[in-house]
C-alpha cells in the first residue's frame, strides 16, 4: 500500500462509520457528535493546563481582513495556500448571464471579484493587530488563547491535512526571552498533554511547505535558527508522521509587521503554541479504535468522555 492507499482507506473508514461527513471536496467534512466531543476533549485538556497563566481569551471568525493578510506578510511565504472570499458584484445583465452559464455546466465565476475578507490561515493571526492596536505593551507583555477555524488550500485525500480546520493555541507578545522561554514552556506542556492521551510521538524541528524561491531562504532559517518545532504523531505509517501539535517562534516578524513594541520600546518578538484538535483526533481514533467507549479509561477520564 502507498502512503495515498493509507491516507485514502483510513478517510474511507471514517466516512463508514460518519465520524467524518462527506461534503464532495477533499479536505472538506462535516464533523459527527462523536467527533466534536473528542475535540472538546481536547481543547478542555488544553485549557486545564493553559488557564493556570490567565491567558486573554480571543475568539476571531474563522475570516481575517484582507488587509490584515496583507499586512502580516502570509503572501510573501505562502500565497499558494491562501483563501479569499469572492463574492457576485455583476449587473442584472451579467446575473442572467451568470445563470445561463451556470446552467449550460460552464464556468460561472466571471463576475466574482474578492470582498475585503480572506480566510484565516492559523489561529494567531488575528491576535497580531488586535495586540498592535493597544499601543506599547506593559512589562508583563500579553499572553492570548485563540481558537478558530483556519484554512489552507491544500486538497488532499488524507484526513489529515483538511482545507478546513482548527486551530488551538496560545500566543506569547513579549520581549525574546519571554517568547523563547513561553515556547519551551509549551514544548514540555504539549508532550505531557499528548503523552496523557497515550498517543506515541516525537519532537522535531519542522520543515514548512513554503513557495518558490523566498520560500525556499525562509525555509533554510526555519530549519537553521529552530524557530518552528514540531509534535509528531504517528497516524497512518511511522515514517510519515502527522504534525499535531507546533511550537513557533517568530523572532520579531509580526512585531515589525504590527508594530508591537515592548514596555522599553523595543519591537515585540512573538511566539506560539497550535493544537491541531481534528488531527489530534484523528491519531486517537487511529490508536485508541474507532468506539469511545472502548478507549482505555484514563485518557477518557483526561478528555472527559
Ligand atoms: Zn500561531
Amino acid at each position: 500500500m502507498t502512503v495515498a492507499d493509507l491516507h485514502r482507506a483510513y478517510r474511507d473508514e471514517l466516512l463508514a462509520h460518519g465520524l467524518l461527513i462527506s461534503m464532495g471536496v477533499d479536505g472538506l467534512y462535516g464533523r459527527s457528535g462523536t467527533f466534536e466531543a473528542v475535540v472538546e476533549g481536547i481543547n478542555r485538556a488544553v485549557g486545564a493546563v493553559g488557564d493556570a497563566d490567565r491567558p486573554e481569551v480571543m475568539r476571531f471568525p474563522p475570516g481575517i481582513g484582507k488587509w490584515q493578510l496583507e499586512q502580516s506578510g502570509y503572501l510573501k511565504s505562502s500565497p499558494h495556500l491562501v483563501g479569499t472570499v469572492h463574492s457576485f458584484t455583476g449587473s442584472d445583465s451579467d446575473h442572467r448571464a451568470m445563470l445561463d452559464t451556470l446552467a449550460k455546466g460552464e464556468d460561472w465565476t466571471a463576475n466574482q471579484r474578492t470582498t475585503e475578507v480572506a480566510l484565516a490561515p492559523a489561529a494567531c493571526y488575528g491576535v497580531y493587530p488586535a495586540i498592535g492596536a493597544r499601543g506599547r505593551l506593559g512589562a508583563e507583555g500579553a499572553l492570548v488563547d485563540c481558537y478558530t477555524y483556519c484554512f489552507r488550500h491544500e486538497p488532499s485525500v488524507d484526513p489529515a491535512r483538511m482545507q478546513m480546520f482548527r486551530q488551538r493555541e496560545h500566543v506569547r507578545l513579549g520581549s525574546e526571552d519571554q517568547a523563547l522561554a513561553f515556547r519551551e514552556k509549551w514544548k514540555a506542556r504539549g508532550q505531557a498533554i499528548v503523552s496523557s492521551f497515550a498517543l506515541p510521538f516525537e519532537i522535531d524541528i519542522a520543515n514548512d511547505p513554503f513557495f518558490g524561491r523566498t520560500g525556499r531562504l525562509l525555509a533554510a532559517s526555519q530549519r537553521e535558527e529552530s524557530l518552528k518545532f514540531e509534535l509528531l504523531v504517528p497516524i497512518h505509517a511511522t515514517e510519515h508522521p502527522t504534525a499535531c501539535v507546533s511550537f513557533n517562534y517568530h523572532r520579531d516578524l509580526f512585531g515589525q509587521a504590527w508594530k508591537i513594541e515592548t514596555a522599553d520600546g523595543a519591537t515585540a518578538h512573538t511566539a506560539c503554541v497550535g493544537f491541531g484538535v481534528e488531527r489530534i483526533t484523528l491519531a486517537l481514533f487511529k490508536h485508541h479504535g474507532l468506539a469511545v467507549g472502548r478507549w482505555p479509561q484514563k485518557v477518557r477520564d483526561v478528555l472527559g468522555l
